[in-house]
C-alpha cells in the first residue's frame, strides 16, 4: 500500500485541488493594471498602497499635467479617458455628487470593473446607496463597493492602525473575487458581503458612532447624576443645615467616591438582570422558541457595554479611594485627632469591630476589583477570540455573578449595622447604600428562585427544546415571525 502521498507524481502534487480555484480567486498582479479616477487624498493613498503591493498603476484626472506632481515618479497621472482604457479595475475615488461628469466615459467603461469607494455624509442620506447609483449610471459596468471603511490614513500607514476588514460586495462575482484579492494583497482582511444591495449598510458603517453604547452610557449617566445628587443632600446639605458645618469641599472627591461604587454596583446587577428577565419568560411561556419583547433582546445584547462601565466605575472609585488620605482636609483631621489624642482629649480610638469590619471590606473590596479587571480583559475580542464558548460562558456568566456576590458583600460589610442606625437617616433619607443594594438583592433572590432544583429542571428543559404544548398550534404568517426570528444568542447567553 504504502503512504498515498508517495505515489502522487509531481505533477499532480502542483494541480489545485479545485479544478477552477485558480480561476476563482488568484490573479497575476502583473497582468492587471488598477486605475483610479480622483487626485484627492484618498486616490494619492490607495495609488501608493496599491504600487507597493505590486499593481500597476495608472491614475486619471482631469487635470493630470497640474496634479501629476502629487503623485510619486512610479505613478502614471493621465486624462480620465487614457486611464479607463488602460485599466482593467477602475477605482473611483471621486464624491457621489460628481458621478454625473464621469457620464461622458461611459463608452469606455463598458465591461470593466468600477469600484465605488464613496462614503455618505449622514446615515441612509439617499434612497439608494452610492454604489447602486453609480451603477444606475454606467449599467454596461460592473460595479463593486469597498474600501469606503479604510481611511486614507489608515491606506498611508499600513494595515498596522485601526480595522482591517474590508467590506465587499458585487452583483458580480468575478468582480468581486477580483477586488477581494486586491484587498487581500494589500493587507487587509476582505469580507464578503454578497450582492450590491448591501452597499448601503456598508456605506453607514463609517458614520457610525458607537451605537451599541448609547444606551448604557445615557444610563451610568443618569445613575451617576441620581446617586451625586442623593449623597450631595446627605454629605453637604444635611450638615450644612443642621449643624451649620460647611462641608462643600467634599463635593469633587468625597461625593464623587460615594457615587462611583453606587453606579458600579447597579450597572453590574443590571449586566445579570435582563438574563434572569428572560429565564422568566421562558418559564412563564413554558418554550423558548417565542420571542422576547424587544426591548429586553436590546438589553441583552449590551450587557457587555453595562459590564465595561460598571468596571470603569469601580476601577475610578479604587483610585479615589486610594488618594483620600492624600488631601489637605485629611491630613488635617488626623493631626486633630492626633493631637487630641495627645492632649487626652481622646480616648485610644481603637476599636476592635471597626478594625475588622475594614478589614473585610477592604478584602472583598479588592477581591471584586479583581474579578471584575478580569472579566473585562476576557471581553476583548482578541482574548474572547481564544477561549471556546464553554470557557467563554464561564467566565462572563459564573466569575461574573461571582463579582456581583463579591461587590454586595463589599457593601454589606461597608454598611455593616448603619441601616438600622436612625442617625444615618439624614432628612429621613436612608444611607445610600441600601439604595444601591435594591436592584443586586432583587437579581440576586431571583438567582436563588432559579437555582431551586424544581425550578432549574424545568428552565434546562426548556432550553433543551421542551415545550409545556406539545400540540402544534395553528398560527396566522404575522404570528408565525414570532418563532422563525428566534434569536438563539439572546437565549444562550442567559
Ligand atoms: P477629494 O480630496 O475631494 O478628491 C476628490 C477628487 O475627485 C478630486 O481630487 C478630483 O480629482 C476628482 N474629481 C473628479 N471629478 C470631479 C468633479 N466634477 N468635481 C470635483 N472633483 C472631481 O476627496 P477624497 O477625500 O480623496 O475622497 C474621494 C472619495 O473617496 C470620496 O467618495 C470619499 O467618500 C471616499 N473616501 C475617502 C476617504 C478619505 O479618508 N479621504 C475614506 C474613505 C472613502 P481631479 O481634479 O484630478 O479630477
Amino acid at each position: 500500500m504504502g503512504n498515498p502521498c508517495m505515489r502522487m507524481t509531481k505533477k499532480e502534487m502542483v494541480k489545485p485541488l479545485l479544478e477552477n480555484e485558480g480561476e476563482i480567486c488568484h490573479y497575476d498582479l502583473q497582468k492587471i493594471t488598477v486605475g483610479i479616477l480622483g487626485t484627492g487624498d484618498f486616490a494619492r493613498s490607495l495609488a501608493t498602497r496599491l504600487v507597493c503591493s505590486g499593481y500597476g498603476i495608472i491614475v486619471g484626472s482631469r487635470y493630470p499635467k497640474r496634479n501629476g506632481n502629487l503623485f510619486p515618479r512610479a505613478i502614471e497621472v493621465t486624462s480620465q479617458r487614457e486611464a479607463i482604457e488602460r485599466a482593467n479595475i477602475i477605482f473611483v475615488a471621486v464624491h457621489r455628487e460628481h458621478y454625473s461628469s464621469l457620464s461622458e466615459l461611459r463608452d469606455g467603461l463598458m465591461g470593466k470593473i468600477m469600484v465605488d469607494v464613496s462614503n455618505k455624509l449622514e446615515v441612509n442620506e439617499h434612497e439608494e446607496s452610492n454604489a447602486e447609483h453609480l451603477a444606475s449610471r454606467f449599467p454596461g459596468s460592473r460595479v463593486v463597493k469597498g474600501f469606503n471603511v479604510i481611511s486614507a490614513w489608515t491606506l498611508q500607514t499600513g494595515a498596522r492602525d485601526g480595522n482591517k476588514q474590508v467590506m465587499i460586495c458585487s452583483d458580480s462575482q468575478e468582480a468581486k473575487c477580483m477586488v477581494i484579492e486586491i484587498a487581500r494583497n494589500m493587507g487587509f482582511i476582505p469580507v464578503d458581503m454578497g450582492l450590491l444591495s448591501s452597499a448601503r449598510e456598508i456605506e453607514n458603517l463609517p458614520l457610525r458612532l458607537f451605537p451599541t453604547w448609547k444606551m448604557p452610557v445615557i444610563l451610568a449617566a443618569v445613575l451617576f447624576v441620581v446617586f451625586y445628587v442623593y449623597a450631595i443632600i446627605r454629605k453637604v446639605i444635611h450638615p450644612y443645615v443642621v449643624k451649620g458645618q460647611n462641608p462643600f469641599y467634599k463635593i469633587p472627591i468625597d461625593v464623587v467616591n460615594a457615587t462611583l461604587p453606587c453606579v458600579s454596583f447597579v450597572m453590574l446587577s443590571l449586566v445579570y438582570l435582563p438574563g434572569v428577565l428572560a429565564a422568566i419568560f421562558q418559564l412563564r411561556n413554558g418554550t423558548k422558541y417565542k420571542r422576547f419583547p424587544r426591548w429586553l433582546d436590546q438589553w441583552l445584547q449590551q450587557r457587555k457595554q453595562l459590564g465595561l462601565l460598571s468596571f470603569l466605575c469601580a476601577a475610578l472609585h479604587a483610585v479615589y479611594s486610594l488618594c483620600l488620605p492624600m488631601r489637605r482636609s485629611a491630613r488635617y483631621w488626623l493631626l486633630n485627632e492626633a493631637s487630641a489624642l495627645a492632649r487626652g482629649e481622646k480616648k485610644n480610638p481603637w476599636v476592635e469591630e471597626e478594625v475588622w469590619r475594614m478589614e473585610i471590606y477592604l478584602f472583598f473590596g479588592i477581591l471584586a476589583i479583581g474579578v471584575l479587571s478580569f472579566l473585562a480583559v476576557t471581553s476583548l475580542p482578541s482574548v474572547a477570540n481564544s477561549l471556546n464558548w464553554r470557557e467563554f460562558n464561564f467566565i462572563q456568566s459564573r466569575l461574573g455573578f461571582t463579582a456581583l456576590v463579591i461587590s454586595t458583600l463589599h457593601v454589606l460589610t461597608f454598611g455593616w449595622r448603619k441601616a438600622f442606625d436612625s442617625a444615618q437617616y439624614k432628612f429621613y433619607l436612608p444611607p445610600t447604600f441600601t439604595i444601591a443594594l435594591i436592584v443586586p438583592s432583587i437579581v440576586l433572590l431571583a438567582k436563588v428562585y432559579l437555582f431551586l432544583p424544581c425550578v432549574n429542571r424545568k428552565l434546562i428543559r426548556i432550553r433543551q427544546g421542551w415545550e409545556s404544548s406539545h400540540h402544534m398550534k395553528f398560527c396566522e404568517p404575522h404570528r408565525a415571525r414570532d418563532f422563525s426570528d428566534f434569536n438563539a444568542e439572546s437565549v444562550s447567553m442567559v
